[in-house]
């Protein structure tokens, strides 16, 4: 849903609507693919990343108009723990 390319749904990370402590939707990673309720599938890199938010994408796919955050994604496919990373080492 970021850079719109086509792949299949295994090479696509999951994204689903959680709240954070304060109430604020945020988008929130499931890589196992298990959250209940509606999600949204993106490449697992930075760039796919930048597109989805620079488009508003998240939001669209995920049906959340104010205040919907996605930096749990960011933080997620910018740290080392994840192998497709494309952020430079620290
Ligand atoms: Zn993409």
């Amino acid at each position: 849903m970021g850079c719109r390319k086509r792949a299949a749904k295994s090479e696509l990370l999951r994204v689903t609507v959680g709240s954070e402590t304060h109430g604020q939707p945020v988008v929130a990673p499931d890589p196992q693919g298990t959250a209940p309720g509606r999600g949204a599938h993106l490449h697992p890199t930075v760039e796919c990343y930048d597109l989805a938010v620079r488009r508003k994408a998240f939001g669209r796919a995920l049906r959340v108009s104010t205040g919907l955050s996605s930096a749990p994604v960011g933080e997620y496919l910018a740290s080392p723990s994840n192998p497709r990373s494309t952020a430079p080492p620290p």
